[in-house]
């Protein structure tokens, strides 16, 4: 905090005081002119944790809003992209490239937000500090006075033998490009093996969780295998089996039960065996063991069977309900000055749907939600009242690949071609840039009159790849190594 003269003007400019009655103001004091008090300011600071949808709709609005004299915006995320999730299927089956989800954060001038390179690791939200680890393994402490915390979900995985080790996730768009080679390796690899098991195991492939990303991770990745055994002229195309497991009695039951079944039947007649009621006992470098006893032999198993709140949340020691922290319906956590969380990562109420009622861990919600809680900052900020969160579900898309789909758009049941131009034309629109739109919208078209390729880039080959290499989830700190960080920093200073 600054002291002597200006120490009483800076207190001004932390609270709801616009730039121009602070330039004012400033004058009247024989401040030094405009560009020299600029640098020497301070600002109240806000610092959002996480770059998906919730993060960078938060960051863009408040950019919007918020004259550059009235904050400094900070954003720390570990990669200069936001991905689009909901099209990670379709990088892991190749139709599109991993860079065409991959939204800029970068892309125009306007964009003045500060990225710090790296991931939160812990907060100290008593000091008001949160802590990162850099993208070179470097910890620093970011002092804030806002804090929106936005660091989404990791792979929700249970104590089930060698899961970890051994199953791929698909949360990242790491994970997807990953996904696509190994899924092609495995049909090289049998191609050339003379040993008739070891084809047998190489072309049988596991997804676990049928809801909507399994679900459409297993149908993509069907058609690409399909489509790419007629070019392996040595391999029988009755050798590949997909399996597709969930301890549920339904598919999708968020779709309904007339889609849920037309959904069913589409990936059946394709030639995937769904198994419902069915999870796995153990989990092995190639073979995979079902609940029902089953022992299939296979070297692919990817588990997509729901997710959890970022290990961020489990780090700040505040209230949470299953695992995503309980904040009040303007996404404020109660209790502590200045703190807000949304999407995957906060139990939001759901207002539209009743008492007790949180937000589905959607994009959809996310997306809003980024929105809604820079408007609640910026009223924090300028001492005006904060506006719950209600959105009413718009409803489900599922792409099954090629012109297989089911949706239902506010309530309407559609399946087949109508069915995928609205999954499509929706998720097309929902991408944020111009660039990504084009990128997406010509992978689609090239993909359509191409057909799939099956390129192995081999980038990551020879490298451990499983879920517990690609989503770091063993590099958080508890809520008292933060403390004792935060205050040996403070002692040291
Ligand atoms: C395969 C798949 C398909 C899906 N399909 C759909 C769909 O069709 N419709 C739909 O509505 N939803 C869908 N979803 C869900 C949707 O993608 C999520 O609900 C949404 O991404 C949540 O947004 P978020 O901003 O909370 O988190 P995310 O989008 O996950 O973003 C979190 C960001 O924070 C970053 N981060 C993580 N930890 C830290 C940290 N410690 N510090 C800093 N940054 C951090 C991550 O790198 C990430 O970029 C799908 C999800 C998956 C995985």
């Amino acid at each position: 905090m600054r002291s002597g003269p200006w120490a009483g003007i800076v207190v001004l400019s932390r609270g709801t005081r616009r730039a121009s009655a602070f330039r004012r103001i400033a004058a009247a004091a024989g401040a030094p002119p405009a560009a020299e008090w600029e640098n020497t300011v301070t600002r109240p600071r806000i610092l959002v944790v996480g770059a998906g949808f919730a993060g960078v709709e938060c960051v863009r609005r408040l950019e919007r809003r918020l004259t550059p004299d009235e904050a400094d915006v900070t954003l720390v995320t570990p990669f200069s992209y936001q991905p689009y999730m909901p099209l990670l299927p379709q990088v892991a089956s190749g139709v599109l490239t991993p860079q065409s989800i991959a939204l800029s954060l970068r892309r125009s001038r306007k964009y003045r937000t500060r990225i710090i390179p790296g991931g939160a690791v812990g907060v100290d939200l008593k000091a008001k500090v949160c802590v990162i680890r850099t993208i070179t393994d470097e910890i620093v402490n970011e002092p804030y006075d806002y804090i929106v915390l936005a660091p989404g979900s990791v792979t929700r995985t249970f104590d089930i033998p060698g899961l970890v080790d051994h199953a791929f996730g698909l949360k990242t768009l790491a994970e997807a490009a990953y996904i696509r080679d190994h899924v092609i390796s495995q049909l090289d690899l049998a191609d050339a093996s003379p040993d008739p098991a070891e084809r047998a195991a190489r072309l049988q492939f596991v997804v676990v969780g049928g809801g909507y990303a399994g679900t459409e991770t297993a149908a993509c990745l069907q058609r690409l295998t399909h489509a790419a055994v007629k070019r392996y002229p040595r391999l029988d195309p009755h050798l590949i089996r997909w399996h597709l497991i969930d301890i549920a009695p339904k598919l999708m039951p968020e779709l309904g039960e007339k889609l849920g079944r037309s959904a069913h039947e589409i990936l059946t007649r394709r030639g995937i065996e769904i198994s419902l009621k069915t999870s796995i006992e153990k989990a092995g470098p190639d073979e995979v063991t079902f609940t029902d006893g089953r022992v299939v032999p296979t070297h692919t198993l990817i588990w997509t069977a729901g997710v959890v709140a970022s290990p961020l949340i489990a780090a700040l020691g505040a209230e949470t309900v299953k695992g995503r922290l309980a904040v009040t319906a303007d996404m404020a956590l109660p209790g502590y000055d200045g703190v807000f969380a949304l999407g995957d990562a906060a139990a939001v109420p759901d207002l539209g749907k009743g008492e007790g009622a949180v937000c589905p861990p959607t994009a959809q919600h996310a997306m809003r939600q980024g929105r809604h809680v820079a408007e609640n900052v910026i009223a924090t900020l300028r001492g005006e009242p904060k506006r719950p969160y209600t959105h009413k579900d718009l409803g489900l898309v599922v792409d099954l690949g090629g012109k297989d789909a089911v949706s239902r758009p506010l309530g309407i049941e559609l399946h087949g071609l109508p069915a995928q131009v609205v999954a499509r034309g929706y998720h097309w629109s929902a991408l944020r840039t111009n660039v990504a739109k084009t990128r997406v919208m010509t992978n689609w078209l090239l993909n359509a009159v191409a057909g799939d390729d099956f390129v192995r880039t081999g980038f990551q080959a020879r490298k451990p790849a499983k879920l517990r290499d690609f989503e770091y989830t063993n590099e958080y700190m508890t809520p008292e190594e933060v403390r004792a960080h935060v205050a040996a920093s403070r002692a040291a200073q």
